[in-house]
C-alpha cells in the first residue's frame, strides 16, 4: 500500500534493499507490521528511535580538536540525528583553532568529573595514533562505553565497551577495487 499509514512499502525501493530483506532485518527486533497491510509508519519509526536511543539527544563528547576534530563539531546535523556534541577535550587548550565552534573545550584534566556528572556514554576519538590507546583507557575508566575513533589503530576495550572504527582511506580502498572491476 502506497499511501496513508501503511507506507512503509516506500522504504525498501530508497534504501536499494529487497523488501523481503527489510522485514527480515526488522524481525531481529521484535514484531512489527500488520501481515498483508505493512507498517504503520509512525509506530515503526518511533520504535526504531527508541532501539536506537536517539528518542532523545544523546550526549556525545569529543576528544582531539585538531583539524578533523574541529570539522566535526563544526557540522551541526548531528543534532537532527539525535546526538549532541556537548563538550571537547584537548591538551593543547593554546592552539590556534580557525572556526568559531559553539562547543566548549575544555582541558583533558576536566574529563573525568564532566563524564560521570554528565553521565555520557559515548565518546568521538580525533587524537594522534601513539596516545588514543591510554586517552581510550582514561575514557573507559570515567564510563564511556561507546567510542568511535578516527585514529588508525586497533583499540583494546573491555567486552562491554563498543569501538566503532572509522577509516576514510579503507572506504577509498573499497571503491578503488570496486572502479577496477
Ligand atoms: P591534529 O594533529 O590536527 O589534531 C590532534 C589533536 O589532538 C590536537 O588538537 C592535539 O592537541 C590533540 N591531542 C594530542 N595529544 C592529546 C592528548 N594526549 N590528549 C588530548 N588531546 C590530545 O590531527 P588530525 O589531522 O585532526 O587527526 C587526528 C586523528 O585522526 C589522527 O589519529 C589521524 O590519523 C586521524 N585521522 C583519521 C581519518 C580517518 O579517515 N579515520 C582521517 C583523518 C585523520
Amino acid at each position: 500500500m502506497a499511501s496513508g499509514r501503511f507506507r512503509a512499502k516506500l522504504w525498501p525501493a530508497r534504501a536499494r534493499v529487497k523488501s523481503t530483506q527489510l522485514r527480515k532485518d526488522l524481525t531481529y527486533f521484535g514484531q512489527f507490521g500488520t501481515r498483508g497491510l505493512g507498517y504503520d509508519v509512525e509506530q515503526l519509526s518511533k520504535m526504531i528511535s527508541d532501539l536506537l536511543g536517539t528518542t532523545s539527544l544523546q550526549p556525545v563528547i569529543l576528544v582531539g580538536v585538531g583539524n578533523l576534530g574541529l570539522a566535526l563539531l563544526s557540522y551541526r546535523g548531528f543534532e537532527q540525528e539525535g546526538f549532541e556534541i556537548v563538550a571537547a577535550f584537548d591538551i593543547n587548550l593554546e592552539r590556534k583553532r580557525n572556526k568559531d565552534i559553539p562547543t566548549p573545550i575544555h582541558s583533558m584534566e576536566r574529563l573525568p568529573e564532566f563524564v560521570r556528572e554528565r553521565g555520557v556514554k559515548m565518546a568521538i576519538l580525533t587524537v594522534p595514533t601513539p596516545v588514543a590507546q591510554e586517552i581510550t583507557n582514561t575514557l573507559v575508566d570515567c564510563g564511556i562505553t561507546g567510542i568511535l575513533n578516527f585514529a588508525p589503530i586497533v583499540l583494546h576495550v573491555p567486552e562491554d565497551v563498543m569501538v566503532n572504527n572509522v577509516n576514510l582511506a579503507i572506504e577509498l580502498e573499497n571503491l578503488s577495487y570496486f572502479i577496477q572491476q
